[in-house]
C-alpha cells in the first residue's frame, strides 16, 4: 500500500469538476489559480474579505458565506494556517460537506489528520489529506509533488482534478498520516542536512576558506558518499543486519571526536554534532561498536525516556 504510486491522470473531468477552495493565503490562492488556470469552476471564499479580487478577474466566483461555498462543488480543497483553523473551516458546514470530497493541504501533523479524518467518516465525507511538497509559485506545474492518503477511491475518481494542482499527485496510503509524515521526515532530512552544511561551512571558514572554494567538494560529497548511501542505509534498517566492512560505529566515534575537538579549537559551535556523538557513545556502550552507523535506527526507535515525547 505505501509508495503506491497512482499517478492521475488528464481527462476531460478536468475541465468539468467545479471546486471549492477555502482560504485564500498564500498558497490557497495558488491553488486556485491553478485551477483556474485549467479552466475548474473555481469557487473560493476567504475568512478576512479582500484577498480574492485577482482571482475573480480570473473568473473565480467569490462566496459570501462557508455555506454559499460549499454549496456548489463535489471537491472542496481547504489550505489555511493550521489544522485548528481547518476545523474551525469545516465543522459548521459538516452536514453539507456529507457526499462530497473534502481535501485538506493544510500542513499539521499525522494525529492532527488522523482526527479530522474520523470526524469525517463519522458524517459520510470521503477525505483525503494532503502533503504540499512545493512553494505557491509551482503549484500546478506537470513536476509539483503533492502527496495524499486517505480514500483511494476518492483519489482515483478525482485524479484530473488533483492533477491541477500538482502534475506529480501521488497516492500514499488511506491512513491520513502518512503524507505528514513524509512530509516531516523530509523536512527534517532538510534540516539536519542544512545545519550539517553550515557546519561545514564554519570549520573550514575558520581558517579562511570561502564557501565557493568549498562547495564543488560538498557537492561532489553529496553526489558520490551521502545519496548513494541512502539506499544502503535503507538496506540494512529493513533488513536489521548492521555487520559492515565499510565503516563501524568505534570508527565514526573516534572521528567525531576529532570533529568535536577541531571545531571547539576553531571557536565553532558543537551543539549540532553533539547528539551524534551520543549516540555513537551509546551504542558503544551497548557493545555494538563494530556494527554500521545505520544501527543508530535502533536507538532512535527507543529514544531514552527523558527525551521521548
Ligand atoms: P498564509 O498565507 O499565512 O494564509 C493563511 C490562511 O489561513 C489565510 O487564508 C487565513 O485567512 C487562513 N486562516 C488562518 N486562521 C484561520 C481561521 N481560524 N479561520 C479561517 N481561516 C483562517 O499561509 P499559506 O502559505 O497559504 O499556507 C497555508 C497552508 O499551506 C499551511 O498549512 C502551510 O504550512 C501549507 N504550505 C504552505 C507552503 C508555502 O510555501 N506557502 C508550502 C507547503 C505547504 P485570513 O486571510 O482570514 O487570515
Amino acid at each position: 500500500m505505501y509508495g503506491d504510486t497512482n499517478k492521475p491522470t488528464d481527462s476531460a473531468e478536468a475541465e468539468l469538476t467545479r471546486v471549492t477552495v477555502l482560504g485564500l493565503g498564500l498558497m490557497g490562492s495558488a491553488l486556485a489559480r491553478a485551477l483556474l488556470a485549467k479552466r475548474h469552476p473555481t469557487t473560493i471564499w476567504n475568512r478576512s474579505p479582500g484577498r480574492a479580487g485577482e482571482l475573480v478577474s480570473r473568473g473565480a466566483v467569490e462566496a459570501s458565506s462557508l455555506a454559499e461555498a460549499v454549496a456548489p462543488s463535489p471537491v472542496v480543497i481547504v489550505c489555511v494556517s493550521g489544522y485548528k483553523a481547518t476545523r474551525q473551516i469545516v465543522e459548521p458546514v459538516g452536514e453539507m460537506l456529507s457526499g462530497r470530497l473534502l481535501v485538506n493541504l493544510t500542513s499539521g501533523t499525522p494525529a492532527d489528520a488522523r482526527a479530522v479524518a474520523a470526524w469525517a467518516a463519522e458524517r459520510g465525507v470521503d477525505y483525503l489529506d494532503g502533503a504540499v511538497m512545493a512553494i505557491p509559485a509551482v503549484i500546478g506545474r506537470p513536476e509539483t509533488l503533492i502527496l495524499y492518503g486517505g480514500s483511494r477511491a476518492a483519489f482515483a475518481e478525482h485524479a484530473p482534478t488533483l492533477t491541477a494542482l500538482g502534475g506529480q499527485s501521488t497516492f500514499l496510503a488511506e491512513d491520513v498520516g502518512v503524507p505528514l509524515l513524509y512530509d516531516l521526515a523530509l523536512l527534517g532530512m532538510l534540516w539536519t542536512t542544512t545545519a550539517g552544511y553550515l557546519h561545514a561551512l564554519a570549520l573550514v571558514g575558520s581558517a579562511g576558506v570561502d564557501p565557493a572554494d568549498f562547495l564543488p567538494f560538498a557537492t561532489a560529497w553529496s553526489e558520490h558518499v551521502l545519496t548513494p548511501d541512502l539506499a544502503d542505509t535503507a538496506a540494512e534498517v529493513a533488513s536489521g543486519e548492521f555487520a559492515t566492512d565499510v565503516s563501524s560505529i568505534e570508527v565514526n566515534k573516534a572521528a567525531m571526536d576529532h570533529l568535536i575537538e577541531a571545531s571547539r579549537t576553531a571557536g565553532v559551535a558543537t551543539e549540532l554534532v553533539e547528539p551524534i556523538k551520543s549516540l555513537l557513545e551509546r551504542q558503544v556502550e551497548q557493545g555494538r561498536g563494530a556494527e554500521s552507523l545505520a544501527s543508530l535506527i535502533e536507538l532512535l526507535r527507543q529514544p531514552e525516556p527523558s527525551v521521548a515525547r
